[in-house]
């Protein structure tokens, strides 16, 4: 009989609150990620534009930097989100990436995307890693 890994003491009904948490996130994250490819389209018209103007230019330019920053911020958030949802069907879920102990609920519960225990969290924080132990 083989012994199962740390499983998570989740129960039905907790899973399926954060799922659904997990994919409400992922559906608003591609919405807004397609309004701004689609803002893009039309910043690269006004562009055109304003570059007839000098001071226009620079102000465009920055706007457009945080348009692009945001649109980062979102893909990565994305990302996130796709990789807990994976990690949900692999029943890996809830899981400490680094040291495997189980997650508190309430703190899944305030961000369903995160990797880490509270101790491990705050080791990373600080700078220190949770497994390398040096003498
Ligand atoms: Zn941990």
């Amino acid at each position: 009989m083989k012994l199962q890994a740390v499983q998570q003491d989740l129960t039905p009904g907790q899973y399926a609150v954060l799922e659904a948490a997990l994919l409400q996130r992922q559906g608003s994250l591609e919405q807004e990620l397609q309004t701004q490819l689609g803002e893009q389209g039309r910043v690269e018209h006004a562009r055109e534009q304003l570059l007839q103007d000098a001071d226009g230019e620079h102000a465009h330019a920055t706007d457009r930097e945080v348009d692009l920053a945001r649109s980062d911020a979102n893909l990565e958030a994305l990302r996130q989100v796709n990789a807990a949802l994976q990690r949900l069907r692999d029943a890996e879920f809830g899981l400490c990436s680094d040291c495997g102990a189980a997650i508190a609920f309430e703190r899944l519960n305030a961000n369903p995307e995160v990797l880490r225990c509270i101790t491990c969290q705050a080791a990373k924080e600080h700078g220190r890693s949770g497994t390398a132990h040096r003498l």
